[in-house]
């Protein structure tokens, strides 16, 4: 019977630990109900012995790889500590809303520029403080807590170190490192690890949720690489697949130094144009919200500082919206140069005469090529090439500049 959890791809034991807690917490509930007097906290009435609460706590960190289901995982505990019935049944209105987005004591912050800033994280403390409307509790969801400024830190901080009374924390971050949640968040937390799910495991989901012939879910699932997102793009959406076998094309065409120069310019293009068209919507259609908004009361008393006004939202606007296409467009280059490294990890498997499936399937012949020119260690060199790459981007290396060296140093090996 599909609950909360169905979607969650692979991950068993993660699954078991929020199935305990959910139902930890409902005890809690229960204990109230019956003792009103008790100071309430998720982890059982305050002081109170022989804690109902032992499988739950205030404050969650789930962590793993992109496309593990991090926020998949968050979502649906929240839907199961809102489930009027059990511990997240799928189907009454506490899983539903939550699910949908739409629960009053449900907060989802998903950042979509590359930080979330601190006013955005204290307004949300503050109404997470709130009673349940629901009776039950208050939760806030924190898609990419790594990518909190310093600032929003401290303020999600100082809620997890004094927690409202009903109010539960669940954080996503691609590791517990230091880089990514601070170690006095990381303390305060519960640790829920994902791992990365495996291809025959998101081939199931693909088919079974989407509807996705199987044949075409296997090579999906493979391709991505346990990415369960860019699983379902890669079985649905053409135009993912023909930028995906345009950056698999890399390899063959790298034949001197000018061809990887224009190699890395087309990859930079692809990443752009890719970026654009998943933002140009929103974009318009957020614009013309606020240029309705702001010209709906133009004249009379005040127009002038409406203007004024009106011009530093429109501002403030297009800095969100410049934010948002920078943190796109890394998306779209990162997705194609985990793309490019499963190509050249498929050639030091050959190599090696690893038994393993190949990632891309369909280009496992030229990985096979590429083995026989390169061997082990120089298929090794070029993965080391594109790991590189991804990891000068993320220290805010100039795209370009890491690309031009990737592509250098995957043609000269
Ligand atoms: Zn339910």
């Amino acid at each position: 019977m599909p609950d909360v959890f169905a979607d969650l791809v692979g991950q068993d034991e993660a699954v078991a630990t929020l199935r305990r807690a959910a139902a930890a917490a409902a005890a809690v509930l229960r204990r109230a109900a019956d003792q009103p007097a008790l100071a309430l906290t998720p982890t059982g009435p305050a002081g109170g012995a022989a804690d109902p609460g032992a499988g739950m706590t205030h404050a969650w960190i789930f962590t793993g790889p992109p496309g593990s289901g991090r926020s998949v995982a968050a979502r649906a505990f929240a839907a199961a500590l809102q489930c009027a019935y059990g511990t997240g049944c799928g189907e009454c209105p506490g899983c539903h809303t939550t699910l949908t987005g739409t629960h009053a004591d449900v907060r989802l912050v998903v950042p979509e520029g590359l930080s979330i800033g601190v006013n955005e994280m204290r307004a949300l403390v503050l109404r997470a403080a709130s009673t349940p409307s629901g009776g039950r509790w208050q939760v806030v969801v924190v898609e990419d807590a790594d990518r909190l400024t310093e600032a929003a830190g401290n303020a999600l901080l100082k809620a997890i170190e004094e927690p409202p009374p009903r109010t539960v924390f669940l954080l996503c971050a691609p590791s517990t490192h230091p880089d990514d949640i601070s170690v006095t968040i990381r303390s305060r937390c519960r640790v829920v690890p994902l791992r990365q799910p495996p291809a025959t495991a998101v081939a199931e989901v693909l088919v079974r949720r989407d509807g996705i012939a199987p044949d075409v879910a296997q090579w999906a699932a493979a391709a991505a690489q346990g990415h369960v997102g860019r699983a379902r793009r890669l079985a649905r959406d053409p135009e993912a697949r023909k930028r995906r076998d345009a950056v698999l094309a890399v390899p063959r065409r790298l034949t001197g130094v000018g061809a990887a120069f224009d190699a890395a310019s087309a990859l930079i293009e692809a990443a752009e144009a890719e970026a654009e068209a998943s933002v140009a919507e929103a974009d318009a259609s957020e614009r013309a919200a606020l240029e309705t908004a702001l010209g709906a009361g133009g004249t009379g008393r005040g127009a002038a500082g409406a203007i004024r006004g009106a011009a530093g939202q429109l501002k403030d606007l297009e800095k969100r919206q410049k934010s948002r296409a920078t943190r796109a467009q890394r998306d779209a280059l990162d997705r194609a140069l985990v793309d490019l490294a499963g190509f050249y990890r498929d050639a030091l498997t050959i190599a090696l005469r690893a038994p393993v499936e190949p990632v891309h399937t369909d280009t496992a012949a030229l990985a096979g090529a590429g083995a026989q020119k390169w061997d082990a260690e120089g298929a090794l060199r070029r993965l080391e090439a594109v790991l590189r790459c991804r990891a000068a981007i993320e220290v805010n290396v100039k795209p370009r500049i890491a690309v031009e060296a990737m592509m250098l140093a995957l043609w000269r090996g």
